[in-house]
């Protein structure tokens, strides 16, 4: 059995398939439960709906660092508003948050200033966080020190082998998806990674070109299966063990 950790099918707005269609090929795949996961206030109630309608979904509550436009007082009424569904039994985790710098316009400050209140809601709530960082580690790993977190995740890791050492440090996990079958990065041992798609996006071999789907976890299965010279069976049976601790689902 495997467990897609964060993918985004919930999102009428970025994800053209339909629900029931993606979820049954999701099963046909092996793939028996998922993670929809949250990028700024209204997303995240809508992915608490969606969790709320499929059993074999869960879900976050997220912000993701390019959305949030620096209105402080805003950001505060959101997560007065957000308390209600905070406390839903299917909600999983805090994220994805973090700090994006790769494209040009982004505001460190209120990144920083995001990402600070989010992660205190982490800790408070004692919930594991999928941590979204992209050319920003540097910045990132003072703040993440300041915070006592339970043990969370780096969504798409893709830096370097140095950030991946101090992740590692630090007892965070990976989440590996279909960049792994197409780009050369470096990669954390199998009992410290989970799988994911970040579906619609980063399709994995052979279907790039086409809109990712949860049920592609297989491809990503067989893709750590020869990386890491073992079975897709123990690829699964590590990888989804490690997700259901980690998310309690
Ligand atoms: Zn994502």
């Amino acid at each position: 059995m495997l467990i897609d950790t964060h993918c985004h099918i919930h999102d009428k707005g970025c994800y053209d398939l339909p629900p029931d269609e993606v979820l049954a090929h999701m099963h046909e795949n092996g793939v028996e439960k998922c993670i929809v996961i949250g990028t700024d206030p209204t997303d995240s109630k809508n992915a608490c709906l969606f969790a709320s309608e499929h059993s074999e979904v869960w879900w976050t509550y997220g912000y993701h660092p390019n959305d949030f436009d620096g209105d402080k007082i805003k950001l505060e009424k959101d997560l007065i508003a957000a308390k209600e569904i905070l406390h839903d039994k299917r909600l999983v985790a805090i994220g994805e948050i973090g700090l994006d710098y790769h494209f040009d316009g982004y505001n460190k400050d209120f990144q920083i200033y995001l990402l600070e209140n989010m992660l205190q809601l982490a800790q408070d709530l004692k919930l594991p966080v999928s941590f979204h960082i992209r050319d920003a580690f540097t910045d990132f790993w003072p703040i993440f020190d300041n915070f006592h977190l339970v043990p969370s995740v780096l969504h798409s890791f893709s830096d370097n082998e140095q950030h991946l050492q101090e992740g590692l440090k630090r007892g965070l996990y990976t989440g590996v998806n279909g960049l792994s079958t197409f780009a050369q990065i470096p990669h954390a041992p199998l009992d410290r990674t989970i799988l994911e798609t970040d579906a619609p996006f980063l399709t994995p071999k052979p279907f790039r070109g086409t809109i990712n789907k949860p049920g592609y976890v297989k491809n990503i299965a067989e893709w750590a299966a020869e990386y890491y010279g073992v079975t897709v069976a123990e690829v699964a049976r590590v990888t989804t063990a490690t997700a259901e601790q980690l998310f309690k689902i």
